[in-house]
């Protein structure tokens, strides 16, 4: 079978050329061709030996998953299904504003974690992605939007905030991660990668010292009570030791805050209380909040916060002076909104869960 060039890293691309008796710099010129340039066809690259080109085009291929669909939101948002074979599909969100271009990306089809108010977690878990999934996301969707007028790509962000739990899919997220920071490769700040995690506490701490990126951490109650039911992995790795582990973070994080997202649940963890409650539950780690509106899906058991109370809520944590933000709900008349994300997955039983469109 053929090697997937998107599957290695820059080292693992080094090693992989000194076992073909081939020099470092090759590796870094194939880099640049793939990711920089976008290039899949060895017969492009131009400053690569004749043999070489051809010896390649024999041994290796440069493979993203294929997309069995797209959609476009009216707000500008795409959404592409992407298959990763055996019934099973991941869905990729390219998110456009003014200053930049963020892509929200996939890396496990389904989740293990089941999470009450997600429907990637009511699919169960089906797969990791392989770091070939994982970055053939960034490789496609930037050749898919194109070059600005001014020759750069379209995604300047990206977040690991898509389908699964990536800290759960350790190796192939940070080779995926260290292809995003590479100047061979993406060139993106590690300010501008953001690595979205449940709380799986000891993987918190191998990021920080593997590759440390932005980091955001799903906190969705302000107590070890409610948070065992909405995050039940909450029960391995509670509040106090997630709170530690972001402080242990921050030491090697290149921004000097953790984001802590919560999703606004009416009569759940929208009231004033529960606002107080997480003051003082976060107390002793630099932050801001990010409150995300639920977004619903079919079967789900809560409903969103009224507009009024997600108002008052941030209030109360900005009188605390923690910056808040409340995320805008982008995309979701193609079911590209947080929380959303679906696919069509099989799960060990074989029972075929046939996401339909799920519309807000
Ligand atoms: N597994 C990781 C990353 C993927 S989920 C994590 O949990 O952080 C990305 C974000 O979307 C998380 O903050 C998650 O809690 C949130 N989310 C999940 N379901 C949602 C829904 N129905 N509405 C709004 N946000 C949701
Ligand atoms: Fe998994 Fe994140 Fe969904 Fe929880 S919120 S089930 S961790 S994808």
């Amino acid at each position: 079978m053929k090697t997937n060039l998107l599957d290695l890293d820059a080292k693992r691309l080094t090693d992989w050329f000194a076992e073909m008796g081939e020099k470092p710099f090759r590796a870094r010129q194939v880099l640049r061709w793939v990711h920089r340039s976008g290039e899949a066809d060895f017969d492009a690259m131009s400053d690569l030996a004749l043999s070489l080109r051809s010896k390649l085009k024999n041994v290796a291929c440069v493979q993203a998953p294929k997309v069995m669909r797209e959609e476009h939101s009216e707000d500008g948002t795409r959404k592409w299904l992407l298959d990763v074979g055996t019934g099973n599909a991941v869905e990729t969100v390219f998110i456009p504003e003014t200053d930049r271009g963020t892509l929200c990306v996939s890396t496990q089809a389904g989740c293990s974690l089941d999470c009450a108010f997600c429907s990637t977690g009511k699919q169960g878990f089906n797969r990791n992605l392989s770091t070939a999934e994982i970055i053939g996301q960034l490789w496609w969707a930037n050749r898919e939007v194109g070059k600005d007028a001014d020759g750069n790509w379209p995604i300047t962000n990206v977040v690991l905030m898509g389908m699964g739990e990536p800290l759960l899919n350790f190796d192939n997220t940070v080779s995926a991660l260290h292809l995003m920071l590479d100047d061979n490769a993406y060139g993106l700040s590690r300010r501008r990668v953001t690595v979205s995690t449940s709380g799986i506490v000891p993987a918190m701490d191998r990021l920080r010292d593997e590759c440390p990126v932005a980091l955001a951490v799903s906190l969705h109650a302000p107590n070890d009570d409610l948070r065992n039911v909405l995050v039940p992995v909450n029960q391995k790795y509670p509040l106090r030791e997630l709170m530690a582990a972001c402080q242990r973070y921050l030491e090697k994080a290149p921004r000097d805050f953790v984001t802590f997202e919560y999703v606004m649940l009416e009569g759940v963890n929208d009231s004033a209380k529960d606002a107080r409650e997480l003051i003082a539950l976060v107390r002793d780690v630099p932050c801001k909040f990010n409150l995300i509106p639920f977004n619903p899906f079919p079967q789900a058991p809560y409903k969103r916060s009224s507009s009024e109370a997600v108002r008052r809520f941030r209030d109360t944590l900005m009188q605390a002076d923690i910056v808040t933000t409340t995320r805008r709900v982008r995309g979701d008349d193609i079911a590209a909104a947080c929380g959303q994300l679906a696919g069509q997955v099989q799960d060990k039983s074989k029972r075929t869960y046939r996401l339909q469109e799920i519309r807000a």
